[in-house]
């Protein structure tokens, strides 16, 4: 797809504030350093539309990017901060409830993880968490531009294994660097909001 228009509609804290338009959603979710605003960045052909590395501590927040007036990327704040008090944890943890359990227009998420690594037990319970809301889950496994084209394969399977990813996912590598799974991705993406 070719992304001619992508702007940030709002930067939502509460139910209240989400765009009322009512245009598919496609969620991005994953720990945050993993790559998930190149991954945006590099959907949407833009060099910094999403901020990068967003530095834990930050007002947390949804944000709703509009892509040609046909859906909405919303990006989730990033999980695994080591440092986060609990009231600012739990305070995530009802935005995150308020938006996954009740948005009704979300279509599927888009969980990024690491290739180069087994998921890390948050990605498990991110996983799992979304499953339990029957959600479509892509797992975007980036960063692929760092591994040996030998050695592929198995981190791939890898993946698959440790999250233990229903059969009705897909698992997509994906190289913010090279651009290599852009296309599935995309496909993958507009299967759930058409
Ligand atoms: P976020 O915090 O999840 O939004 O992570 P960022 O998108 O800011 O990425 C974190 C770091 O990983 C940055 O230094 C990126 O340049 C790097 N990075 C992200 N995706 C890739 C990728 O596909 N390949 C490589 N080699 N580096 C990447």
């Amino acid at each position: 797809m070719k992304v001619t228009d992508a702007e940030l509609v709002i930067s939502a804290v509460s139910q209240k504030q989400y765009p009322s338009d009512l245009l598919p959603e496609i969620a991005l979710a994953g720990r945050s350093n993993v790559g998930k605003s190149s991954f945006i960045n590099k959907m949407i052909q833009r060099k910094a539309l999403a901020r990068t590395s967003s530095k834990p501590g930050k007002t947390q927040t949804l944000n709703f990017y509009k892509i040609n007036d046909t859906f909405y990327f919303v990006d989730v704040p990033g999980y695994g901060y080591a440092k986060v008090s609990k009231k600012e944890r739990e305070k995530w943890g009802k935005m995150m409830e308020e938006y996954f359990a009740e948005r009704e227009n979300l279509r599927a998420t888009a969980l990024v993880v690491d290739l180069r690594h087994d998921p890390t037990k948050d990605d498990i319970l991110m996983y799992d968490y979304l499953k339990h809301f029957e959600l479509p889950v892509m797992i975007i496994a980036t960063k692929l531009d760092k591994i040996p084209k030998n050695k592929r394969d198995k981190h791939i399977k890898n993946v698959r294994k440790v999250l233990q990813v229903e059969e009705e996912d897909t698992v997509i590598p994906f190289s913010s660097e090279t651009g290599e799974g852009k296309e599935l991705a995309w496909r993958t993406m507009l299967n759930h909001i058409s």
